[in-house]
């Protein structure tokens, strides 16, 4: 029957089925990880998508609903005017048949419509202004000119005909160089309100040529001057705008341009307004792109009396995607982009115009889907899946370490047992047949029979010798071997154990030759021990040097120690193996391959005696021309004098 040990010892099979196990369960959990991250993913993914749709649902309703209260406002601002700041986006025309209003009222610098305050008709000068014509030609005098356009402001009523005899009488004064009068005159005409002269307003004509006549004198008029510019206190068209602002910047020294955005507002309402429809009806809403930019225009009221909203499409996006984890985007019905920014490769939830009754196609997108990020449970997970791997790799390396181990010390265990097994019995075989052939009483002649007593006495010895080997090393391993210490020669020690092998060598043809130093070489050394190691070197050198048949043993002092040494010319030891082979059971290759007997027990004993005696073994050895062995002993004198 099968012992329980066998059983339970490892198959060679184990270490490749153990390690595709490892494999098989790494790419396994490797998978499981990848698919388990993956789906976690997918999920992630998808609730982000429904977020954004949840997401794409209210930016649509905030902008119906801001588009709604747009459109209130703006039918509430066609009958009365916003209160002040108001619109506080974009600009604010309020229309009727005769004029049209922006507010705020200096977002416009001018106007996309001229002005509709009166002006008098130019025929009612046209006497006037034909006698200027003539004193030019043929010296009339100026004087009757004058006096004409007098009379004609004397005559007049209304308040456009009077400023159009005004300009024109300090024209000719200025002409005439009574600039005191001329200024007089510009000053009566700057005071009248609401009317136009030569197409522009008559007080910034007026302002103007008073600039002009006191620049030098008055900077701080021509400075008002340009304020009321940018202020918008006249409508004006862009020319006239243009032309007056030159001008009062001129005079008054100063560089200032007008505000950027004033001026592109102003441009921006002059173009929408060419780009209105002629009857655009009581409401709606239109997007018109001026100079590569979108501008969305809302407009609501009567035939009549209408208020149109300029400004940008971000008014109403804008406060639709505050506070979402997401950008938005806008895009006309031709595909133009009028806000946002549109992901190329990220998913968007998209709200058609026709879905929303919004004037735009709605796309709004997340940054998580785009670029999506470990989240906190996807880390975790990895974590794990790593943790999990780790303890596999490391648990199977540990495990497959060992069973390797426990497979080489088999493998040694029965190597030795092998070993010792054969040691033990060609002895005990010679000594059985011998002392049957004494037994028997076959052997004739003293002489013979001596030669069979002197046999059974070796083989006897050897024999003993191996199990006092074996239980001296078991003692050692234990720590229970004790040594007596006495002061003795290595030479004396070295002749006694060489002695030992003569009869054993005598036969064979080996011989050992002594070549120790002629002065004393004292150690503290248990004899029987040191002998034991001594003769375990000397053994090996005549078994592992067959060729070679001498064995040089040697000693000496070097410093404070004294080295015994055992050289041969044999097979020598590799240099990967000089170390192992102090180890117990360890047997060299060439040891093994030559089938030379051994336990690989005797470098180990050696290496225990002298590590006891505080002293060390070496090797020197090459492969194919021998090895030395030296033990190194401190000296007897030298522990002395240390002491
Ligand atoms: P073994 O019983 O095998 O001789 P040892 O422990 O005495 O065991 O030696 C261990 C190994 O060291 C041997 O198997 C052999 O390979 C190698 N060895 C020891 N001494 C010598 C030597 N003098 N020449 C060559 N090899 C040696």
């Amino acid at each position: 029957m099968t012992p329980l040990r066998e059983w339970l010892k490892p198959p060679r099979y184990i270490l490749p089925a153990l390690f595709a196990f490892a494999v098989v369960s790494l790419c396994a959990l490797a998978w499981f990880g990848w698919k388990w991250i993956n789906q976690e993913r997918i999920v992630d993914a998808q609730r982000a998508r429904e977020k954004l749709e949840e997401s794409a649902d209210r930016v649509a309703a905030a902008m119906r609903g801001a588009l709604a209260e747009t459109g209130d406002h703006l039918s509430a601002w066609a009958m009365a005017p916003p209160p002040s700041g108001k619109p506080e986006d974009g600009v604010l025309l309020v229309s009727d048949a005769a004029t049209l209003t922006a507010w705020p009222p200096a977002r416009l610098l001018y106007y996309p419509t001229a002005s509709g305050d009166p002006e008098a008709p130019a025929a009612l000068f046209n006497d006037g202004e034909a006698l200027e014509f003539q004193s030019a030609r043929s010296s009339a005098t100026l004087v009757e000119v004058a006096d004409w356009y007098r009379r004609r402001l004397a005559t007049a009523n209304d308040p456009a005909t009077r400023a159009g005899a005004l300009m024109r009488l300090a024209r000719v004064l200025r002409k005439m160089g009574r600039t005191a009068e001329a200024m007089a005159a510009y000053s009566q005409l700057a005071a009248i309100p609401k009317v136009r002269v030569a197409g522009a307003p008559a007080e910034l004509v007026a302002r103007h040529a008073l600039c002009e006549l006191s620049a030098t004198r008055d900077r701080d008029a021509c400075e008002a001057l340009r304020a009321d510019l940018l202020r918008a206190r006249w409508r004006l068209s862009r020319g006239q705008f243009e032309f007056y602002y030159g001008e009062a910047a001129r005079l008054s020294g100063s560089a200032h341009p007008p505000s950027p955005a004033a001026l592109a507002w102003s441009d921006i309402a002059a173009q929408v307004w060419e780009q209105m429809p002629r009857d655009p009806g009581a409401r709606g809403q239109r997007s018109i792109w001026v100079d590569g930019h979108p501008v969305f225009v809302i407009w609501r009221g009567s035939a009549g009396r209408r208020a149109v909203l300029i400004t940008t499409p971000e008014l109403l996006m804008k406060p639709a995607l505050a506070g979402l984890d997401a950008t938005g985007a806008a895009v006309d019905s031709d595909g133009r982009l009028l806000t946002g920014k549109l992901k190329p490769n990220a998913y968007a939830a998209v709200r058609t115009a026709a879905e929303t009754q919004l004037p735009w196609t709605i796309y709004i997108s997340g940054t998580q889907i785009k670029q999506p990020t470990l989240e906190e449970r996807q880390r975790f997970l990895l974590g794990t899946v790593i943790v999990m791997a780790v303890f596999i790799v490391g648990g199977g390396s540990f495990i497959a370490r060992a069973i390797r181990r426990d497979l080489e010390v088999s493998r040694i265990q029965s190597d030795f047992v092998s070993a010792v097994s054969h040691e033990f019995r060609s002895p005990l075989t010679s000594i059985r047949q011998l002392s049957e052939i004494l037994a028997l009483g076959r052997v004739h002649g003293e002489e013979r029979r001596q030669v069979y007593y002197e046999t059974l006495v070796r083989e006897s010895t050897r024999l003993q010798r191996l199990v006092e080997g074996l239980l001296n090393f078991g003692r050692m391993e234990a720590g229970v071997r004790q040594y007596r210490f006495e002061e003795l020669e290595a030479a004396s020690l070295v002749e006694r154990v060489a002695s030992e092998f003569q009869p054993q060598i005598a036969d064979s043809g080996h011989s050992i030759q002594l070549e120790g130093a002629v002065d004393s070489c004292p150690i503290d050394a248990d004899p029987d021990a040191m002998a034991v190691a001594l003769r375990n070197l000397i053994d090996n050198a005549l078994k592992y040097s067959p060729l070679c048949p001498t064995v040089w043993v040697g000693w000496g002092v070097t410093g404070e120690r004294v080295a015994i040494h055992v050289r041969d010319r044999g097979a020598g030891i590799a240099k990967s193996e000089q170390r192992a082979i102090f180890g117990k059971f360890v047997r060299g290759s060439a040891a093994a391959a030559a089938n030379v007997k051994g336990s690989g027990l005797g470098l180990a004993m050696v290496r225990h005696i002298v590590a006891a005696h505080g002293g060390e073994i070496t090797v020197a050895s090459r492969l194919g021309e021998g090895s030395t062995f030296t033990i190194f002993l401190p000296a007897a004198e030298a522990k002395v004098a240390k002491v």
